[in-house]
């Protein structure tokens, strides 16, 4: 019997409705090619939902996600949309979903694809190889610790915020770090800052703990400032980075960065029962509506959607491989662009990627 599942999906403003289409039209490939069917429910979201409901997540929207077995996202926000007051912007729509699903867990993979090595602000030899993934915990930290708040105190002003971790926080995020670390290459490295910070050592404690479940795979601690250096001298040593919210936000940038491909960097958030699928970047409000947009960092997350929610690994290998050979062979974006290659549009490329699944 053919398995479904079903996908709500938010195309959002600018870029986004060609990046999803795009994507979609690999998607129908991979449901013949593995006997599974994607039942697709369209939601509004970010500036596209304001300019019809006045509302960046509407309730309908809200109700289509909650419903489903995954969320694939394009992105959000405008021009059009930036004098409006913070809680009713576009961004405000997504930050909502991420908090009404509770994605606990934001994983950013990065991987130097072999013909965009000079796309890295890196040498060749030291990018060459790459391909790690951070496992950034979403909901605790300095971002949600109490209190917090700006006073005066003394006739001077002061501002503070509060670091906490719970267990049962830290506990989730370590488990999950070793379940993908067994499906890579084993490793798990944990960036803290435990010489200096209580919440720290806490978490290295716990991390420690939840590794005697999984001593096959292999575990080091490493301080946040110095996975910072090393990400940049030999990023090819990481595998899965796994570090609380505020580090992570950090860590991550810079680990996309290490490539140097906005179009192609792929992104999931997880929780205990949902999992929100979409690219980094925004929703490139210069070049939409012109069918020249990069859909493989979409076309990534929906194979990550693949392996994660619908348990089919060998789908979401496909997809990358197929990705691979459609740079193998010449095919580029705009974004991607060098002399000697060949310039695609949107479709095009994931035409081309699909003929090759
Ligand atoms: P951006 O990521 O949209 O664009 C940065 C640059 O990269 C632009 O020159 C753009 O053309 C290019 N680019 C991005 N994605 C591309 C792709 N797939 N193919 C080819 N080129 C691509 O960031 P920005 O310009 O800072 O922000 C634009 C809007 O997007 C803003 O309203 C911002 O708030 C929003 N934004 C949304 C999200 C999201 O929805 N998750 C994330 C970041 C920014």
């Amino acid at each position: 019997m053919k398995k479904v599942f079903k996908i709500a999906v938010l195309p959002g403003d600018g870029i986004g409705p060609e990046i999803v289409d795009a994507t979609i039209r690999v998607l129908d490939i991979v449901s013949k090619k593995y006997n599974v069917h994607f039942e697709y429910k369209y939601g509004l979201v970010g500036g596209a939902a304001i300019d019809e409901t006045g509302d960046p997540l509407p309730e309908e929207t809200l109700r289509i996600c909650k419903e489903s077995d995954a969320i694939l996202f394009g992105a959000v926000g405008g021009e059009k949309w930036d004098n409006l007051p913070t809680d009713k912007r576009p961004e405000k729509g997504l930050l909502r979903i991420r908090k009404e699903l509770q994605l606990f867990a934001n994983l950013r993979p990065a991987k130097a694809y072999e013909p965009l090595l000079d796309a890295s602000p890196l040498k060749e030899s030291v990018i060459k190889g790459v391909d790690l993934l951070v496992l950034r915990e979403l909901t605790g930290d300095v971002y949600f610790g109490e209190p917090r708040g700006r006073e005066v105190r003394n006739g001077e002003r002061v501002g503070y915020n509060t670091m906490i971790y719970y267990e049962h926080e830290v506990r989730r995020i370590a488990k999950l770090a070793f379940e993908l670390a067994r499906k890579r290459r084993n490793k798990v490295t944990s960036v803290d800052k435990a010489n200096v910070l209580e919440v720290s050592g806490m978490w290295r404690d716990i991390v420690n703990e939840v590794h005697a479940d999984y001593s096959d795979v292999e575990l080091e601690h490493m301080y946040v400032d110095n996975c910072a250096m090393q990400l940049i001298r030999r990023p090819k040593d990481f595998d899965v980075i796994v570090t609380g919210n505020i580090f992570g936000d950090i860590i991550s940038d810079e680990a996309g960065a290490l490539t140097g491909s906005l179009g192609m960097l792929p992104s999931a958030s997880i929780g205990e029962r949902y999992a929100f699928y979409e690219p980094i970047h925004g929703s490139a409000p210069d070049i939409a509506g012109k069918g020249i947009a990069n859909p493989i960092a979409t076309i990534l997350s929906a194979a990550m959607m693949l392996d994660i929610t619908c348990k089919l690994p060998k789908a979401a290998r496909d997809i990358e491989i197929a990705v691979e050979k459609t740079l193998d062979d010449g095919f580029r974006t705009v974004d991607i662009w060098s002399v000697g290659t060949t310039k695609v549009g949107t479709f095009d490329m994931a035409e081309e990627i699909a003929r090759r699944l």
